[in-house]
């Protein structure tokens, strides 16, 4: 290849990762940030984290709209100001130790991982999975780590976590998911049938007293259980 075409793929390759960062700060500010969304270190994380890379090749020119995208499986990526909302809602510390289910892409787990400490993200589709796995380790998160696995089991050895973000509606709370806990710490969970009448649902373990709040109506993909 010669050295214009070099300089030509590099010149044009520039020009459309910093169309991506102004599309992608223009959602920040225009939906996320007008919607509500205050902390700054979630603020930074959605600014950050390149969407494009996380959706399918045919769906890049949506990337940045605040909407789900499929990828893949019958699942979805969720909706950014979702991601940030519930990003938010545990009230992420650069210390803290989150469990996330429902790995799906990986991009709920980048955006937890430029805030926190270690994140750990089970997803049940295998293809899913080692897909997001590759990508994650690609982009340099190696704070991240991937199993795939049925996630209403948690994942016991690493934890208690100081949080758990579910990113699939389940009919119930998963008992061992309360168990993996820290005690004060919070899961953020879609409570609800599979497509509708679900409820975004924030969970406190205090003592042994468990607190849930309703937060607001959402439409996740179903949670669902490995088949025997
Ligand atoms: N957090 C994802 C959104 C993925 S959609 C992102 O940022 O892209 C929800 C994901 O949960 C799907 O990939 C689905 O396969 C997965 N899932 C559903 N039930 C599950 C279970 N029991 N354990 C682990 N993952 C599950």
């Amino acid at each position: 290849m010669s050295a214009s075409i070099l300089l030509c793929i590099m010149f044009l390759f520039a020009f459309q990762e910093d169309s991506f960062k102004k599309k992608r700060e223009e959602l920040v500010e225009q939906h996320i940030m007008q919607r509500g969304i205050k902390d700054q270190a979630v603020i930074r994380s959605m600014k950050n984290v390149k969407r494009h890379l996380f959706v399918p090749e045919n769906n890049v020119s949506n990337a940045y709209a605040d909407r789900p995208l499929p990828i893949g499986y019958g699942q979805t990526i969720s909706q950014p100001f979702i991601v940030a909302y519930m990003t938010e809602v545990i009230n992420p510390k650069p210390e803290y130790k989150v469990l996330e289910i429902g790995t799906g892409s990986g991009y709920q787990a980048a955006v937890l991982a430029e805030i926190v400490k270690e994140v750990y993200t089970i997803e049940i589709i295998p293809e899913l999975g080692n897909a997001a796995a590759a990508r994650l380790k690609k982009l340099g998160y190696n704070n991240i780590n991937v199993k795939v696995s049925d996630g209403y089991f948690g994942w016991k050895e690493h934890g208690p976590y100081d949080a758990i973000i579910v990113t699939a509606a389940a009919e119930f709370i998963p008992p061992p998911l309360i168990e993996q806990l820290k005690e004060g710490g919070k899961i953020v969970i879609p409570i609800g049938s599979p497509f509708m009448n679900q409820t975004l649902m924030l969970i406190e373990k205090k003592g042994k007293k468990i607190t849930t709040k309703s937060l607001m109506p959402v439409v996740f993909v179903p949670f669902t259980r490995k088949k025997e």
